[in-house]
Order: structure tokens, then C-alpha cells, then sequence
């Protein structure tokens, strides 16, 4: 309890001191994004992914959710423990939690959520000339109209901001966005409101879509188990996020773990489409032999 306060205290310290500096800093900045820790967390995969994230010095992280494997209230605090220590050697960066269904199934895990993340299951905040808006449906498929309502009133009271980003953890709007349906409310505010990024974990596959100039984006796992072909070329791979805002433009850039757990392969968000890369390596078409795969090298 006095470690998580501390915790919480030195990261809303450093935050306002980031947020100051952020905004002496004219109106770039660049900050990381990472998919999700469990959901059948594979070993030493989420530790590497914060020491490549934090090599690279972004002003935030924020997650997409699954923090913690959950679902028995008689562990879930042991488990947030668990996950804290994993922070601790980065508590100087602001960290802001994406409720999952791993991270709240019943009233004392959302109690649980509230301490460890420090904020209600959504919430909202501002980083340089950037508005993030955090949706709660840790607990179902659909965004209720209770989470509808609350981006609504966000982005109204946040509509000057230049950039806008919406998080969830999963992606409620998979389904529309992939038929090309844009008649569903979660997309009409963030048309109205201007908003060019939603972004969701849940999956763990990278997937990239465009409606009427909002991106979706999936994100690939920084934790969780690898499904059905667990090939890079189809969006399975372990990695993070690395975003980059400079006035209203926004680089979305994936970065692949490096060896062991991955290749280090960078692509950007728009290299991606709703099965995976849109140009398929040669490589993955052949036999193994050696043959360069999708992606540049690793800087
Ligand atoms: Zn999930």
C-alpha cells in the first residue's frame, strides 16, 4: 500500500513537471504506447518491452489494458504487486493504465484498478497539445452509453485540442470499422470532435484501418500469447508503439521487440491493413532461406 502511494505521488509529481516541460517545449513530443501484458503472458516478453520502450525516452506510456492475468479476487492484489515491481525501475515516466477484462471482472478488482492505476477505469488527460480519452468496456464487448456519454462530454470540454486519441481496451468498434459502416456512435463524436486516433489492445495483433479519417489501430502484444499463425506478416508479434506528435501530425510508428523475442522490425501504422501487412514479405512466401523479411532494420 505505501509502495503503490509512493508510487503514485512520485508519478503525479514527475507528470506535472512533464507536463510543464512538455508545454516549454513547444508542441512535439513523443510518447509510447503498449499493447497487453497477459492473457496468457508469455515470460520475459513485457520486461523487455519496457526496457526498449524506456530506451528511447518518451515524455508517457500509456497501455491498452491487461495489466495484471486477474479473475480470482483472492490474488488480484498479489498480481498488481507483481506488476508494480515490473514499473518500479521506471516510475519516472508517467504511466496511464487501460482497464481490461483481466483488470476488472468484480467491485474489488476495480477497487484494485483505481489504486494501482490511479485513476477511475476512464478518465482523461492532457500531454502537450494532445487530449487522451480513456473508455472503460473491461466488462463488455460494447461501449455503453455511459462510456459514450463520458467521451462525449470530454471531447466537448476538450474540443481546442489540436490532437485527440481515443483508448480502449477492446476494440468495440472492430466490426463496423471493418465493413465500412461509419453509422455508430463511438465514430460519429470522434468525427465531430475531430479525433484522429482510436487505438485498443484485447487481441494482440497488429491491424490498421481507415474510416472517413479516423485510424484504428489494434495493437500487437507487449505480454500476451501470440494466436493462430503467430507470424509477424499477420500481425502477431510482441512489440510497442513509439508516437510522435509535432503540431496536428502524428507518426504511429510499431516497433518489433529485438532478439531474442522478435526481430526488431519497424513498420509504420499505415503499413498495416485489417489482415496484417499489406505487402506480405517474399520471404514468408518461400521456404526459409535466408531471405530479408518485412520491415526495416532496427535502428
Ligand atoms: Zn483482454
Amino acid at each position: 500500500m505505501a509502495i503503490s502511494r509512493a508510487h503514485m505521488l512520485a508519478a503525479a509529481a514527475f507528470c506535472a513537471a512533464a507536463a510543464l516541460a512538455a508545454a516549454s517545449a513547444g508542441d512535439g513530443f513523443q510518447f509510447a504506447i503498449l499493447g497487453d501484458r497477459t492473457g496468457d503472458a508469455q515470460a520475459g516478453v513485457y520486461e523487455q518491452v519496457w526496457a526498449e520502450t524506456a530506451a528511447e525516452r518518451p515524455a508517457c506510456v500509456i497501455t491498452s489494458g491487461d495489466s495484471i492475468e486477474g479473475g480470482d479476487d483472492n490474488t488480484a492484489e498479489s498480481q498488481w504487486q507483481a506488476v508494480a515491481d515490473a514499473w518500479r525501475p521506471y516510475r519516472r515516466l508517467p504511466l496511464y493504465l487501460v482497464p481490461g477484462n483481466h483488470d476488472i471482472w468484480s467491485p474489488l478488482s476495480e477497487r484494485l484498478f483505481r489504486k494501482y492505476a490511479g485513476h477511475a477505469p476512464h478518465y482523461s488527460f492532457d500531454y502537450g497539445n494532445a487530449h487522451f480519452t480513456i473508455l472503460d468496456n473491461s466488462r463488455s464487448d460494447e461501449l455503453s452509453g455511459a462510456e459514450i456519454a463520458f467521451l462525449e462530454s470530454d471531447l466537448k470540454a476538450h474540443a481546442a485540442a489540436p490532437v485527440k486519441m481515443i483508448f480502449s481496451h477492446r476494440p468495440s468498434w472492430l466490426i463496423p470499422v471493418a465493413l465500412k459502416n461509419p453509422d455508430f456512435p463511438l465514430h460519429r463524436l470522434a468525427r465531430q470532435y475531430g479525433v484522429e486516433y482510436v487505438v485498443a489492445g484485447h487481441v494482440h495483433q497488429m491491424l490498421h484501418f481507415e474510416l472517413e479519417g479516423v485510424t484504428y489501430i489494434s495493437m500487437p502484444s507487449s505480454g500476451g500469447h501470440l494466436r493462430l499463425s503467430k507470424k509477424y506478416e499477420d500481425g502477431w508479434f510482441f512489440g510497442h508503439a513509439r508516437v510522435e506528435v509535432s503540431g496536428r501530425a502524428v507518426d504511429f510508428q510499431l516497433e518489433e521487440l529485438k532478439a531474442p523475442r522478435g526481430r526488431g522490425r519497424i513498420t509504420k501504422a499505415k503499413d498495416w491493413g485489417m489482415t496484417g501487412l499489406l505487402e506480405k514479405p517474399v520471404a514468408a512466401q518461400r521456404a526459409a532461406g535466408g531471405s530479408r523479411s518485412a520491415g526495416m532494420p532496427a535502428r
